[in-house]
């Protein structure tokens, strides 16, 4: 199918784009990728009056550091995320979950701002950017508002982006040098969304779990932050009887719908599946 009639904007600046999105009103949306927003209005699921194109906004570009935080542009795509070595070094989960987004021509429009504001609980993104108590910085016509990603996400495309506001970055503190991570994704084909996935990022002291945060994707109207999952596990060492109160834990904050990816059911067990495996697999990384 073919989307109905829009008009199309292109801005040079992030104050052109908020006061276009203010002009325009409320069935005016920002275009990033195109991923995620094209397919909707092809399906005619969706039909803004106006597309305000991101992309000619170089500001929006780029990873860069300022002080000791790593500030991601929202239009960076995600293979510029892999292909970072700044964020290899310092924010590896990142790599390591956008290469099991989609495919590469996905990879190749689609932005990391356009993943984390789209407020579909299968992005794989906003998981992942709770796990690391990322930052969203947003734009509007009344200046600039940092929100946490932990904060961010409030229903099914539902977020706390307000009318008219612009996600222009994600600002990380990077996990502490030498702790583990681990993005484990279930998805039946390469392309596919999850199925269910869980991101772990954890750092160890004499063996022992000292910090854990994790989150679960697509099990529930919005990522799943699994705060309580991880406060069972910190101070153990990752003992058979703590896993599986910690999976438990997990496996308790899901709400998943039963559809194409399997019932309910089996999405919550994959949901612990995929977090007892991203545990795992960030223990054995973290030194
Ligand atoms: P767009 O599609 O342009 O925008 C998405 C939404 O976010 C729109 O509502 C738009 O208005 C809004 N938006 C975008 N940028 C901003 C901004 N800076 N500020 C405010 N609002 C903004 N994603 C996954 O996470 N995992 C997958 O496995 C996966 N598989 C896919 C498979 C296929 C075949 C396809 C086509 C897509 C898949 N995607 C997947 C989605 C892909 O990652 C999209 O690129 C992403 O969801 C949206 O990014 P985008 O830059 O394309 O945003």
């Amino acid at each position: 199918m073919i989307p109905g009639p829009f008009a199309y904007h292109r801005p040079k600046s992030v104050q052109e784009a908020v006061a276009l999105l203010a002009d325009l009103g409320e069935d005016a949306r920002p275009l990033a990728g195109g991923h995620s927003l094209i397919p909707v209005m092809k399906l005619r699921l969706g039909a803004p009056s106006d597309l305000v194109d991101l992309g000619g906004i170089a500001d929006l570009k780029g990873i860069r550091t300022e002080g000791a935080e790593i500030i991601i542009g929202a239009m960076t795509t995600q293979h510029e995320i892999i292909g970072s070595d700044l964020l290899a070094q310092r924010v590896p989960i990142l790599r390591e979950t956008s290469l099991l987004i989609a495919d590469p021509q996905v990879r190749y429009m689609g932005t990391i701002g356009g993943n984390v504001a789209n407020g579909d609980p299968s992005n794989d993104m906003p998981a992942v950017m709770m796990t690391l108590d990322a930052t969203f910085v947003l734009a509007g016509t009344g200046g600039e508002r940092r929100v946490a990603a932990r904060d961010f996400y409030k229903g099914i495309y539902f977020t706390a982006l307000g009318p008219g506001e612009v996600l222009t970055a994600i600002r990380i503190t990077p996990p502490p040098a030498g702790h583990g991570y681990a993005y484990n994704k279930l998805k039946r084909k390469i392309g596919d969304y999850a199925t269910a996935a869980a991101a772990v990022i954890l750092t160890l002291e004499s063996g022992k779990i000292a910090s854990c945060a994790a989150a679960l994707s697509n099990v529930g109207d919005t990522a799943l932050f699994a705060e309580e999952a991880c406060r069972l596990l910190v101070g153990t060492a990752l003992d058979k009887v703590s896993i599986a109160k910690a999976r438990a834990a997990a496996e308790a904050i899901t709400s998943p719908a039963s559809d194409n990816h399997g019932p309910a059911e089996y999405r919550t067990k994959m949901a612990g599946v995929m977090f007892e495996r991203a545990l795992a697999r960030a223990f054995q990384r973290a030194q």
